[in-house]
């Protein structure tokens, strides 16, 4: 069956970084967007008077472009439908809600929040739902103009037709059915004038031509409502896929808390894009191939179909799976860059290929290769307990002979421990835990054949030395 092209977005609130959560749903709707050469539109959701979104709006950029979710309409990227920054779509905003007002589906409600407060709790009291009890429904239009020049605030309501039904089929929670009974008359401007969330993103997705609406399931309850508008003013409604929110181990929602991580800390820590997107494109999706993929891969056969209901449970085991699934695929010259400046400034010029060789299986972050190039290239060397213990038992015979035979093979392996077990009669464990214990100062690692070129003669020679009192 050919894949209709989608329009998606990504419409995250600049308001703190983005985490994996909110990646994971970009990343989503970054996939179905490209699969059959649909369109994936960044909107910065921009309105509320949160300081510091130009801040948060430059790094969510840049935390997608590093991570290769380039979208082809929004900010810098241009397209017909902008300005993509909520904040400046005042002047859009301010057409619908004449349109309304001058259809009749809202009027301006003069309750305080304390009255609504009050008539909150008395209904929930008497098992009624919530809603707003329309007070200011009837106001007359003189009423309204006359406390409107006493200064008195208002709200903007949408007037909600009682006894109606409004259903749409979700793509993950397929038909979902509310009664507008529930619902109730709803703000869509605040009394200082600034448009209520779920009014300029039920706007935008219409006016900008989105198609395909993939976001958290905490906003299946404003759906309703957002079709309702829409529906007021002649818009057409996309088509919605409520995706099951990211929790931690303990079942609650990802927050920093339980380990969720800002991406920004996660590209320091040296995470690569690649683990990110094997690992959350299966958050909550299933792949038929569990082998790692590159983003085209991902995009090819990923499926609305297969996306799950039940909440995705994060484990960092998995993304770290993912991120050494990421490394075996990249060749010795990018691991190379990807230890950084710090290992590089460790590791001698002709060495570095050596040293990425050597270690590479053994490193899931650039922490771990700068561990081993301290070990590797300097001069001093700390002994793990374990470690010091499988020196202990060896004895000074042991390193005795070893440091002869560095002197006869030179940094050949192999070689050395020849030597060691002819002369010595040692085998297995016993021969290659204290070799392995004095040089590195650890009792595990990468092979040793590849580290001691690198270690080099003159300090293999001196590292064994230390266990030689004579
Ligand atoms: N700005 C909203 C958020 O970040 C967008 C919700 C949506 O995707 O519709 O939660």
């Amino acid at each position: 069956m050919a894949l209709r092209p989608f329009k998606t977005r990504f419409a995250p609130s600049p308001t703190g970084l983005l985490h994996l959560g909110n990646i994971r749903t970009a990343l989503f709707n970054y996939l179905l967007a490209r699969q059959a050469g649909g369109t994936f539109l960044l909107r910065l959701e921009d309105t509320d008077a949160m300081r510091g979104h130009e801040k948060f709006a430059r790094a969510l950029e840049e935390d997608l472009r590093w991570l290769g979710l380039v979208w082809n309409e929004g900010p810098k990227a241009g397209g017909s439908h902008g300005p993509y920054a909520q904040s400046e779509r005042g002047h859009i905003y301010k057409e619908y809600f004449s349109a309304l007002e001058s259809r009749g589906v809202a009027y301006p409600c003069f309750c305080s929040e304390h009255e609504l407060a009050i008539a909150r709790k008395t209904a929930i009291a008497a098992g009624h739902p919530p809603r707003y009890s329309g007070k200011c429904r009837a106001l007359s239009r003189a009423e309204a103009e006359a406390r409107f020049g006493r200064g008195e605030p208002a709200t903007l309501r949408f007037r909600v037709e009682e006894g109606r039904i409004v259903e749409f089929d979700d793509k993950v929670r397929e038909r979902q059915v509310f009664s507008t009974d529930d619902i109730g008359d709803f703000v869509i401007r605040r009394s200082d004038g600034t448009p209520a969330f779920f009014f300029c993103n039920a706007i935008d997705d219409a006016v900008m031509g989105v198609t395909l609406v993939v976001r958290g399931e905490d906003h299946l309850t404003n759906t309703p409502r957002q079709i309702l508008l829409l529906q007021a003013l002649g818009l057409p409604a996309p088509e919605y896929a409520h995706i099951a929110l990211v929790v931690g181990a303990d079942g609650a929602p990802l927050s920093k808390r339980t380990g969720s991580r800002s991406v920004q800390e996660l590209r320091e820590a040296g995470f690569l894009p690649a683990a990110i997107h094997n690992y959350l494109a299966r958050l909550g999706h299933t792949y038929e191939d569990n082998s790692f993929m590159t983003l085209d891969k991902l995009v090819s056969s990923f499926s609305l179909a297969r996306l799950h209901r039940a909440p995705a449970r994060y484990d960092e085991a998995h993304l770290a799976h993912w991120q050494r699934e990421a490394l075996l695929h990249l060749s010795a010259g990018e691991v190379g860059e990807w230890m950084g400046d710090k290992v590089s400034a460790l590791v001698p010029v002709d060495k570095r290929e050596a040293f990425v060789v050597a270690v590479r299986a053994n490193v899931t972050f650039p922490a771990d290769a700068m561990h081993w190039a301290q070990i590797v290239f300097s001069d001093t060397l700390a002994i793990s307990h374990p470690a010091r213990e499988a020196i202990t038992v060896a004895g000074e015979e042991f390193f005795d002979v070893a440091r002869r035979a560095v002197e006869k093979h030179g940094a050949d392996f192999k070689a050395v421990s020849e030597m060691l077990r002819h002369t010595l009669s040692v085998s297995g464990k016993s021969l290659f835990q204290p070799l392995r214990a004095a040089l590195t100062g650890e009792l595990d690692g990468p092979e040793m054949a590849k580290l001691l070129p690198l270690i080099g003669v003159e300090r293999a020679r001196e590292r064994l030395s230390r266990f030689v009192m004579s």
